[in-house]
């Protein structure tokens, strides 16, 4: 990081980082003083969009061909898993939005909510960091089942796109785009991403020893957990992250 504005409130720096061998170029603003994660996520998504980017070009590299377009919604029934951080910025999102707009989006939440209270599956929703590997990777398949969309998704497209969770943007395949209907190891291929700067986060910004939230919980569990994580400087939260993203 090497400029500042005249007030010293952000901070503008340029710089390469090497990402499973390849130098990813970047010019990333960040605030000077300490903030808390939510104040951080557009540079972390600006810094997955970045890692993306490799995983992307290495994929198509092979002849591989990212079969994700706008109008395909069938991941986004999928159980997304956010940080907190995240949860406090989605919940901030759809407090600011206009009416009738923000009304219609918490009435997809309540009604999600219903739908999961009486399939039984809100529950184990709530604790999802205790479940095992296994657990969650059958509770995923469970969740995906229930066919409930994202209360954000609209006409099969991210209604937040500029917004998205982390992990949204981590999320692409190369494998028929038809295949995400019913997805299945076999059937469709992810893009092998270098790093995971959505785990990252979703780790570092846990202040309740619970490491991911389900995104469908996102306004719920922010407007009953005020948000207490540690605040740090723009510099040193780039610091942590880079150093565990070059470890990844
Ligand atoms: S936030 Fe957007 S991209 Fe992510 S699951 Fe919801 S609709 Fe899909």
């Amino acid at each position: 990081m090497n400029n500042s504005d005249a007030h010293h409130e952000w901070i503008t720096g340029k710089g390469a980082l090497t990402i499973a061998g390849t130098k990813v170029e970047l010019e990333i603003t960040v605030p000077a003083k300490p903030v808390r994660a939510t104040r951080m996520l557009p540079v972390f998504q600006q810094l997955t969009n970045a890692v993306v980017k490799v995983g992307v070009s290495n994929a198509e590299a092979t002849g591989a061909q990212i079969s994700c377009t706008k109008g395909c919604g069938a991941c986004c029934r999928q159980l997304v898993p956010i940080a907190e951080s995240e949860a406090y910025l989605l919940r901030e999102l759809v407090e600011a939005m206009p009416e009738p707009r923000r009304s219609m989006i918490r009435n997809r939440f309540a009604a999600a909510k219903e739908k999961l209270q009486s399939s039984g599956l809100w529950q184990q929703l709530l604790s999802p960091g205790e479940l095992s590997t296994e657990a969650r990777r059958q509770l995923g398949l469970t969740y995906f089942q229930e066919g409930i969309a994202c209360p954000f998704l609209e006409e099969e497209s991210c209604g937040v796109h500029p917004d998205r969770p982390l992990a949204c943007r981590e999320y692409l395949v190369t494998s028929p785009a038809e295949n995400c209907a019913a997805p299945s190891a076999e059937t469709v291929q992810c893009v092998v991403l270098p790093g995971s700067v959505s785990r990252i986060v979703q780790t570092l910004t846990a202040t309740r020893g619970v490491n991911w939230l389900p995104l469908v919980l996102a306004l719920d569990w922010a407007a009953a957990h005020p948000d207490q994580s540690p605040a740090r400087s723009g510099p040193e939260w780039l610091q942590i992250v880079f150093q565990q993203l070059t470890k990844q």
